[in-house]
């Protein structure tokens, strides 16, 4: 499918649904979960459970929760605060997994996109500006959906950091503040247990 055929399918409109605009991040995010699923696909591992790690949390992670399930509240959408645009999905049973990760150089910052967000940031941008920026954001929407998923990433077959189940357990009061907190995430100070919350 090319760029203009992807932005008008069923799928991408969900995902700009709930990201609620459409850029060059969620197009990212598109290719991303596409290739993962098509490649989870060819090993039979589609059926079940997935998880995704992302290791960003960009625009491009809403693609990615809309198109494979992976979702923060359901636990099988892992966060790792990396800074890098690295996605990883693994079938729960199998353990068979794909990793992609951005290549270096696919896509050259663009000095005038940064520029015209920092304006937007402080407010001095003006309505042709505003125009402008969101011309540049639909341009590189359509440059990332007409690149393949094999040249914006580097795409390699992982085997092993499937990520533990998420846990239910009952919960307890933190010492500090009292409220009911997940017995797990509870730290131990000078022999009381008290909320993260109340830690920093
Ligand atoms: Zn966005
Ligand atoms: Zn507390």
């Amino acid at each position: 499918m090319n760029a203009q055929d992807i932005i008008e399918s069923e799928d991408f409109k969900r995902c700009a649904a709930f990201h609620g605009h459409v850029c060059g991040g969620l197009a990212i995010g598109y290719v991303a979960a596409t290739a993962g699923l098509n490649w989870l696909e060819e090993q039979r591992a589609l059926d079940e459970e997935l998880v995704a790690i992302v290791e960003t949390d960009a625009c491009c992670v809403d693609a990615i929760q809309v198109l494979t399930g992976c979702t923060f509240g359901k636990g099988n959408l892992i966060y790792k605060d990396y800074g890098k645009m690295g996605f990883t999905f693994f079938n729960r049973r199998t353990g068979k997994g794909v990793r992609l990760i951005m290549k270096p150089d696919t896509f050259r910052v663009n000095e005038r996109q940064i520029e015209l967000f920092k304006k937007t940031r402080d407010g001095s941008i003006t309505e042709a500006e505003k125009e402008e920026l969101a011309a540049l954001g639909t341009q590189r929407m359509t440059e990332v959906l007409n690149t393949k998923a094999e040249d914006l990433f580097n795409i390699t077959p992982v085997t092993t950091g499937m990520p533990d189940k998420a846990r239910i357990d009952a919960s307890k009061p933190c010492a500090r503040c009292g409220e009911p907190t997940m017995a797990s995430k509870l730290e131990t100070v000078n022999g009381a247990l008290v909320c993260r919350g109340c830690l920093v």
